[in-house]
């Protein structure tokens, strides 16, 4: 057989991995956006590197963009066949797709509109019509230890989920192939969450053999602070702000973070004797896959059961957790006064209505910006967690006054340690690929790796590399 590495190949965007077996069958695993520079993402997005027409079966791993993202694309090429997901991923993935469909569709509306001479037309990379053709494409299977199993693509191709534990509905692939007489197993970690995370099971061990692991590597450089972390530093953030009448503001990634971040306030106001704050969740998308989140309750682990049975308590409701729907209730936000906290896209600070709570509160240095996730370079989230003292915001400057607080213990990606007890436990283990992290990243843990497991071969494979086993 034959895998193909056309994305997240030293990078961690674009996820996207070809595996052809001698028998002629094309199975693809993601099919991510790439993100980051602009222009370079544009080019890579807008050339799909292979005949979509010729893929037989498409798995995916998680509804996060950099692995979905382009299979509208996929289908607008003639992809005919269906995409394997869990009955979760399902439908976040709807949800993340529409709103990418939405924003392609107005940035090129924008583009098009102020075109200079000589520009040609922008046309949105894929539209309303492609994004419903490939969710109708979807077709749910469930986690193997749900009563998922084994699902026959071919006569000699099978596959089952197992729980990655990164956001709801994750799943790492585990493929059987029959090749010349033999049997190959390839996992594919998707992206692997922490253990002890809030809500969700810890990636769960693979029970079968696995020959060949595609790993992510996003953090196999770096250790975490361990999930409990954030109960104590959010319980900190919420007493200043009681004491100063403050507002937290809180720049969210709609998916993941926004709903461990709920569960966390939810469990400290169900402590007796904690004070309550109202919190609003002023992002339509974050609100939406929080409704997903209820739907799929039979995902969560048992220690979200233990937090919540006693009660009956929903854990991603309570009392004062308020949706904002409409710019207008959006607006009012910044006429209140704390202490509150208030949830808002876009996570980077980049866009959206976070942006005008920043306006309304940067300047108040009893008010604490909450930063969850990932801020990359030059994006204004970055130079706010860097300390920089004057931003622009709107084309207007901004003194940074409020106190600035990165929870570093609320990552969705599992850390060295937790890869190398996964890449550990999988028996059998002979070919690594690590997949899904910077080169530099990726280069210190395959050295580790290696003087931990010397049986291991470890690969890092460049976008477009080929390789046979
Ligand atoms: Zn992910």
């Amino acid at each position: 057989m034959k895998i193909t590495f056309h994305g997240a190949a030293q990078n961690v965007t674009g996820s996207k991995h070809l595996i052809e077996t001698e028998d002629g069958f094309r199975l693809l695993l993601d099919c991510g956006f790439f993100q980051g520079h602009r222009k370079e993402a544009e080019i890579l997005n807008r050339n799909f590197p292979m005949d979509a027409k010729s893929i037989d079966a498409v798995i995916l791993s998680h509804a996060h963009l950099d692995h979905c993202g382009l299979l509208p694309l996929l289908v607008k090429e003639g992809y005919t066949g269906s995409i394997y997901a869990t009955p979760a991923t399902m439908d976040v993935a709807a949800a993340m797709l529409a709103d990418a469909t939405h924003i392609q569709e107005s940035d090129a509306e924008y583009l098009n509109r102020h075109l200079q001479k000589n520009q040609v037309h922008i046309a949105p990379l894929y539209n309303e019509a492609d994004c419903k053709a490939t969710i109708d494409r979807f077709v749910g299977v469930q986690y193997s230890r749900l009563g998922g199993g084994w699902t026959k693509l071919s006569d000699s191709v099978r596959f089952k989920f197992y729980d990655a534990g990164h956001i709801l509905g994750s799943a790492v692939i585990l493929v059987e192939i029959k090749e010349s007489g033999k049997t190959k197993t390839i996992a594919f970690t998707g992206d692997l969450g922490r253990t002890n995370a809030p809500i969700l099971w810890d990636p769960e061990p693979i029970v079968e053999n696995v020959d060949i692991l595609l790993s992510e590597a996003t953090y196999g450089d770096r250790l975490h602070e361990p999930p409990a972390e954030t109960e104590r530093l959010v319980r900190e953030i919420i007493e200043r702000a009681i004491k100063h009448r403050a507002k937290i503001i809180v720049p969210a990634f709609a998916l993941g973070r926004t709903q461990e971040l709920i569960y966390v306030l939810h469990k400290l106001f169900h402590t007796q004797g904690f004070p309550k704050i109202p919190v609003y969740l002023d992002s339509p998308l974050a609100s939406h896959v929080t409704d997903i989140f209820k739907k799929h309750r039979n995902v969560f682990d048992n220690q979200t059961w233990k937090d919540f049975n006693a009660s009956h308590d929903l854990p991603l409701m309570f009392e004062d957790l308020i949706y904002t729907r409409t710019t207008e209730e959006s607006k009012a936000l910044n006429e209140m006064h704390g202490p509150l906290m208030v949830i808002s896209a876009s996570g980077m600070m980049e866009a959206g209505r976070i942006l005008h709570h920043l306006k309304n509160g940067i300047e108040n240095p009893n008010n604490t910006i909450l930063i969850t996730g990932y801020q990359a370079e030059n994006t204004l989230g970055r130079r706010i967690q860097d300390g920089v003292s004057l931003v622009r915001i709107f084309n207007r400057k901004y003194h940074v006054k409020a106190r600035v607080v990165s929870a570093h213990s609320l990552s969705a990606h599992a850390d060295q340690v937790e890869l190398l007890e996964y890449i550990g436990a999988a028996k059998g283990l002979s070919t690594l690929f690590l997949v899904h992290g910077e080169e530099q990243t990726m280069q210190t843990f395959a050295s580790l790796v290696r003087s931990k497991f010397s049986t291991i071969s470890v690969g890092i494979p460049k976008r477009g590399d080929v390789v046979e086993i």
